[in-house]
């Protein structure tokens, strides 16, 4: 997990891209990076070690201007986290800067290929080979950049979303996704991109959530177009409205914001339970359940995957479906589960749970589920993410933007949510 933002506009892309970063910086805290494109079209990147302080200390004093600007957050994965391997990362001319999220699966073979036609590498990273295989699609095809990386993108095999400048091109952003989240915000004559909504907030409240193998296209001054990266057709865009404030992301006059958190949660439980106790406190409604009551009715059995916290809340989920409905539950690592062949059917209930809803093995695992027929029902926090897209159905937890990487109001809320789930479920099954 790490944090991509971009920014196309008439503001200077520097603050609002140090805004952004900061705000992603729960995301991942290993180095941070931007790369702009002034208004004469030349390419600079700033990038260092550390937090993003430290990327605003080397920057101090240089010259950051210029309107369309990326930047990054690292949480590495390939290579230690270092100066060098930080973000953005540039073609061999100096010609095409990106930043990636995600991980190359296949990047050691194509790293291979590129050295053989003369590419040299400075970091360690997977991120730098698509920027050099970009690089030399669009050299040796002669085509444009947008070209170059969907024809890129068609020989990568992995987790990403990318997004990518080029030198003399002061009004071209493009993005793409590919299990890895991105938003694009739509602001009057300004286009915003990240890993989720939260730099956009204050500017915008459209947003467009990319989808898997897409590509987004943003052209200073023109509306956004989002194409299909296997059939290079447009795809039929969603604006959305962002519900989420100012006031929600900052710290509260906490000295953290897992501080904050922590005592947020008398709030946040309500908010959670809100709506879903009703006739007097005698019967709980969660609408996932509700509407598909002959699913959990004839269920055999139920499976809860996730990772991590989320994964701690499962097991307190198993006890209470359990206790309330009578019925066998079984609780898997969602990375365990992925790869272990699990066996299946349309009597199985599996339930993902994640804070973020785009843990990738949880969403791994969800498509699995789905493949073998079983009900898929998604519990989530963060509204509109990729699992409660892909899921059957499902409950948000409500709890608000969770900052702190060490979960608290998160884990209260799924473990709520479960509690009402093990109460709707087992009331429907008598
Ligand atoms: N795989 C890339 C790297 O190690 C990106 C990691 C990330 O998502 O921050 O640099």
């Amino acid at each position: 997990m790490c944090g991509i933002v971009g920014y196309i506009g008439s503001n200077r892309a520097y603050d609002i891209l140090i805004q952004g970063l900061k705000r992603l910086e729960y995301r991942g805290y290993d180095s941070a990076g931007v790369a702009l494109v002034d208004c004469d079209g030349k390419l600079k990147i700033h990038k260092s070690q550390g937090k993003v302080s430290n990327l605003e200390s080397i920057a101090s004093g240089a010259n950051v201007e210029g309107h369309l600007g990326i930047a990054h957050t690292r949480w590495a994965t390939h290579g230690e986290p270092n100066d060098i391997n930080a973000h953005p990362h540039m073609s061999q001319s100096g010609m095409i800067a990106l930043v990636h999220n995600g991980t190359i699966e296949n990047y050691a073979v194509l790293k291979k290929v590129l050295m053989e036609h003369g590419y040299e590498f400075k970091s360690e990273t997977d991120t730098e080979v698509l920027v050099q295989l970009i690089e030399y699609i669009k050299l040796t095809s002669s085509c444009t950049l947008l070209e170059a990386v969907r024809e890129a993108l068609l020989q990568v095999d992995g987790a990403y979303a990318i997004a990518v400048v080029e030198q003399n091109e002061p009004d071209t952003l493009i993005v793409a996704r590919k299990s890895s989240p991105l938003v694009i915000g739509v602001g009057e004559d300004e286009t915003f991109i990240a890993s989720d909504a939260t730099p956009m907030v204050g500017y915008t409240d459209q947003v467009i959530y990319l989808k898997d193998n897409e590509i987004g296209v943003i052209r200073r001054g023109e509306p956004v177009q989002v194409l299909s990266l296997f059939n290079n057709e447009p795809s039929t865009i969603n604006i959305q409205k962002l519900k989420l404030s100012l006031a929600q992301l900052e710290k509260g006059g906490y000295d953290t914001f897992m501080l904050k958190e922590i005592f947020e949660q008398p709030s946040t439980l309500r908010d959670c339970l809100r709506g879903r106790i009703v006739d007097n406190c005698r019967r709980v409604t969660l609408s996932g359940v509700d509407l598909n009551q002959e699913r959990f009715k004839s269920a055999e059995r139920i499976t809860l995957v996730a990772c991590g916290t989320s994964w701690h809340a499962a097991l307190i989920g198993k006890r209470l479906i359990q206790d309330f409905c009578k019925m066998p539950v079984e609780v898997e690592y969602a990375s365990e589960f992925r790869y272990g062949n699990p066996v299946l059917n349309e009597k199985d209930i599996v339930i993902s749970i994640s804070q973020s809803g785009e843990t990738a093995d949880t969403l791994a695992a969800i498509e699995l589920a789905k493949a073998k027929g079983a009900f898929v029902y998604g519990i989530c926090n963060v509204v509109g993410a990729s699992i409660p897209r892909t899921t059957d159905s499902g409950t948000y937890i409500h709890v608000g933007p969770e900052i702190g990487v060490a979960s608290t109001k998160a884990f209260t809320g799924q473990v709520t949510v479960l509690t009402l789930l093990a109460l709707s479920v087992g009331q429907l099954r008598g």
